[in-house]
């Protein structure tokens, strides 16, 4: 995969792109318009990934607009921090919203005056029944509902009341503005759904200009007409909410006829998705924060080393369907693989060191080795590796006494040094605790690249870092953030967080690595036979430190091949 950041390159198709085709070949002439409205109470998660492509893209690909609208219609529970975050994330993913940065808010008065027009019209009425009686007189799937006893106020009392609740004349939840649709509907949301609601709190962008405040189905298809987006793509769980969407949009003083499709929302194995339970996981502190390299957040995936190609390619990849469905993380990893495989330049690495001594290497002397920076991409040339006497190389790479079908080193074993000898192993150090403290070895000198024996074969080959030019670093490797595919089925009594997986970090502050990583632009690395590795911004002129991104071993080709 080339490393671009152009998802206009990216085309695809689905079943939306199918309808618009459609709507096209009628000969509708009207520029395809779209949004991307995320309520500003959390970080984006790879579920808004993908919405972000769907409706950025299709604007792509059909030369048209799509809007980026904060849908800030809850005072409580909104912050700018959140506003900064999205706006962050939303570009580094590659997309530009242009000038067509919009706010909810900013159509309070439009939506008020909206309000207006349906009490007038005898389409909305104030309603004083309490939370509870109001859900009383909903009634149920089977049973229709029956009608609020103020129902039927003359349209002066309920424009004097509604006008009053604007002033602050009444506390919360004292009565409500609601829509007057059809109490017998077998759609519970068209019975006489609540449009506006008392909230005398403060807004971070209205102040305290409002105490009353929009809810989001009435708020929604208005601030769409407003924009005058034409396909305005959702989530599938508000399939039952598109009657309400096209009642209001009917009924509005608005021009625009914007039209809701549904799509199924992203499940990921091994995570949770909703924003209220991130926000427990950071506030809770199972995890150092919403950028934390394990969450499913963008910030998250960034920290980690994700790169915008990678995860744009695995929104193409999942596609857009009409069902919801459960994806495998082990998808997410192999898009970033392919990715740094080609992109990432390798370097050797030891997680684990034990140093290794090469007796019969001269004291004293250091040689340059070569080897290829990228071997997925030839031009990026060759580098420099230094080998002396003195080196280390991993724990789990040596053993004191072999178990059965161990390959690599072991008293009177050899094996191969990458880029460099074949070494035969002559004595395993231990402590008094069994631990191996030092590795001694002789080389071959004829072994190299070149050399009279340089193709003969043996077992295993390990790398290596040279003792006297290694730079320590910290690793830190991660695995799946909960315990169970699916941390969101939970039986009663459980909780989500039971299966937080305590093991999922490992922090490794003993590694070392070649001198010249990370003093290169690049901030990925292969680390031969460990994985791809991103620099994280905890790192300080005294000692780097890598996020470890993805292991090596690609289980989704694996899952693939076996079906
Ligand atoms: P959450 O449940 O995580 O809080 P949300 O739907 O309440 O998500 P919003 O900020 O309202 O979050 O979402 C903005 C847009 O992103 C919406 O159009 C929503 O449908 C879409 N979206 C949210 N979660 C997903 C998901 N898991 N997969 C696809 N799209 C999603
Ligand atoms: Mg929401």
């Amino acid at each position: 995969m080339e490393n671009n950041n152009n998802p206009a390159a990216e085309e695809s198709s689905n079943f939306i792109h199918s309808q618009i085709d459609v709507e096209l070949e009628q000969g509708h002439k009207r520029q395809i318009h779209t949004r991307f409205p995320p309520e500003p109470n959390g970080y984006l998660h790879i579920g808004h990934a993908k919405s972000i492509c769907l409706n950025f893209g299709t604007a792509l690909k059909y030369q048209g607009l799509c809007n980026l609208r904060f849908d800030d219609t809850n005072p409580v529970k909104e912050d700018t921090e959140y506003i900064d975050s999205i706006m962050e994330d939303v570009k580094w993913l590659g997309f530009d919203w242009e000038d067509r940065l919009h706010y909810t808010s900013d159509y309070f008065h439009i939506l008020y005056e909206n309000a207006v027009h349906l009490i007038k019209e005898g389409l909305a009425f104030v309603c004083e029944l309490s939370q509870e009686e109001m859900r009383k007189y909903r009634g149920t799937l089977t049973q229709s509902g029956t009608p609020s006893p103020y129902r039927d106020r003359p349209i002066e009392e309920n424009l004097r009341l509604f006008e009053e609740m604007k002033a602050g004349k009444y506390p919360d939840g004292a009565m409500v503005l609601r829509a007057k649709i059809d109490m017998a509907s077998p759609n519970i949301v068209m019975r006489d759904p609540v449009i506006y609601r008392i909230q005398h709190e403060h807004h971070h962008r209205t102040g305290d200009e409002w105490c009353i405040y929009p809810m989001y189905d009435y708020a929604h298809p208005l601030s769409d007409a407003i924009e005058n987006i034409t396909h305005s793509i959702c989530t599938l769980e508000f399939e039952n909410n598109r009657p309400l969407y096209n009642w209001i949009i009917e009924h509005s003083i608005l021009e625009a006829r914007p039209r809701q499709i549904e799509f199924a929302r992203l499940g990921l194995t091994y995570t949770v998705m909703s924003k209220r339970k991130l926000r427990r996981l950071v506030e809770e502190g199972f995890v150092s924060g919403w950028d934390d390299p394990r969450m499913p957040t963008i910030s998250g995936l960034r920290r980690r080393g994700y790169t915008p190609a990678s995860i744009r390619d695995f929104c193409q990849k999942i596609g857009v369907a009409k069902s919801n469905s459960m994806v495998d993380i082990a998808l997410l990893e192999h898009c970033i693989r392919e990715d740094l495989n080609y992109n990432a330049p390798r370097a050797m690495t030891v997680l684990r060191p034990v140093k290794l001594v090469i007796t019969n290497y001269p004291e004293g002397k250091t040689e340059m080795l070569t080897g290829d920076i990228n071997p997925e991409k030839p031009e990026d040339g060759q580098k420099e590796i230094p080998f002396s006497r003195e080196i280390y190389i991993e724990q789990e790479d040596v053993m004191a006494e072999p178990v059965p079908k161990f390959f690599r080193l072991y008293p009177g074993n050899e094996a191969r040094l990458k880029y460099a000898y074949i070494i035969k192993c002559e004595e395993v150090i231990t402590d008094e605790n069994g631990n191996i403290t030092e590795v001694r070895c002789t080389y071959d000198p004829t072994s190299k690249s070149g050399g009279e024996t340089a193709n003969r074969k043996v077992k295993s080959t390990l790398h290596w870092v040279d003792c006297a030019t290694c730079q320590p670093i910290e690793v830190r490797l991660y695995d799946h953030l909960f315990t169970k595919e699916n941390p969101d089925d939970t039986e009663e009594g459980q909780d989500f967080t039971d299966f937080v997986n305590k093991d999922s970090l490992t922090v490794l502050s003993n590694a070392v690595t070649e001198q010249w990583v990370a003093k290169e632009p690049k901030q990925s690395y292969q680390f031969l036979r460990q994985g791809y590795f991103a620099l994280d911004p905890d790192s300080t002129d005294e000692k780097l430190v890598f996020n470890r991104v993805v292991s090596l071993k690609d289980t989704w080709a694996k899952i693939q091949k076996k079906n």
